[in-house]
């Protein structure tokens, strides 16, 4: 796979991902397939901004916007909170979030959405697994966690809980959440468990970053006793600790993260440009791509 739009020409749309550190991000690569998949004529690129002082993120916005003429940009770790915070408007995914992932420069306004839920979703439902009317753990409490579970819910899930390492973390997601997923009528509660306790479930997701180490979490032996899926939010050459576990106790589907990531590459793709990529062809030339 190749970014063959690092050249911008004069009249191509500009979008960009940000992030720190932001070498390893595989969006350009995406967004360059997705293009050439619909014939659309854009330049996307990666931009490294400090995270000192706490401005540099809102003024990296601000000049890409107002000076670049940029359309859109991907925003990833660690300034999802704060591009949550600039936008003049959110979505109601990103709102539960609180964090944005996709930002849209439109009439000298910024649109917040978050469509990492979105993109574990299409990633969950390709590979053959319903959400509809399933129990759901999550391990993990930080952004990415909070970010899947407006649409973990939309998709029909009816039991939803959150464990993680530090309780207080996801008691305070689940406090945030839960008048709001209310208000919204989905009629499900968010449960906060200590990860210890986390309890099995049809459908486990690992949001935690620990996979990214190659540590081992320390999990309940009966975690994967009913799990018809595993799923790890993180995506490396080799699978992660969390898949090699789920494997061992006999879990029929076992899934990294990277069809996590084109699925929301191909959501922000579709809020920018108003058409929905084949994201399906561009994970399979990704895969290829690095190996596995
Ligand atoms: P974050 O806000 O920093 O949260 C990290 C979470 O991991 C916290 O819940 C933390 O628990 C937990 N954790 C870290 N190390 C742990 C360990 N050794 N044992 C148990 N729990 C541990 O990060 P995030 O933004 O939520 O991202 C989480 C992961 O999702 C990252 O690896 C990220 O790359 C991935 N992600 C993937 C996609 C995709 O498209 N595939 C999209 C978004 C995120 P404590 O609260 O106890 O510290």
């Amino acid at each position: 796979m190749t970014d063959t739009l690092s050249s911008p020409s004069v009249d191509a749309d500009r979008y960009l991902v940000v992030g720190n550190p932001i070498a390893h991000s595989k969006s350009p690569l995406i967004h360059a397939a997705f293009a050439r998949q619909t014939g659309q004529h854009i330049h996307y690129d990666r931009r490294l901004v400090d995270t000192d002082p706490p401005t540099a993120f809102a003024e990296a916005m601000r000049r890409f916007a107002q000076e670049e003429g940029g359309r859109g940009a991907n925003v990833t770790l660690p300034f999802k909170e704060a591009a949550f915070a600039l936008a003049d408007e959110h979505s109601e995914r990103a709102r539960l979030a609180g964090a944005a992932n996709t930002l849209s420069f439109v009439d000298g306004r910024v649109l917040a959405d978050n469509t990492d839920g979105a993109g574990i979703v299409w990633d969950i439902l390709r590979q053959g697994v319903s959400l509809d009317g399933c129990s759901v753990t999550v391990l993990g409490a930080g952004g990415a966690a909070r970010g899947l579970m407006f649409s973990l819910l939309q998709a029909g899930v009816r039991q939803l809980v959150v464990a993680n390492r530090t309780l207080p973390r996801a008691l305070a997601l689940a406090a945030d959440l839960n008048p709001a997923l209310e208000a919204l009528g989905f009629g499900v509660t968010i449960e906060a468990l200590p990860l210890a306790d986390a309890p099995s479930a049809d459908i486990l997701i690992n949001a935690t970053s620990a996979g990214l180490h190659a540590e081992g979490l320390a999990l309940p032996q009966a975690l994967f006793a009913d799990c018809r899926l595993a799923y790890d939010c993180v995506y490396a050459a080799q699978p992660t600790a969390f898949m090699q576990q789920a494997s061992a106790a006999g879990v029929p589907v076992v899934s990294d993260g990277l069809g996590m990531l084109v699925g929301q590459a191909a959501e922000s793709f579709r809020i920018w440009r108003g058409l929905m990529p084949d994201a399906a062809a561009v994970l399979k030339e990704l895969r290829a791509s690095i190996g596995h």
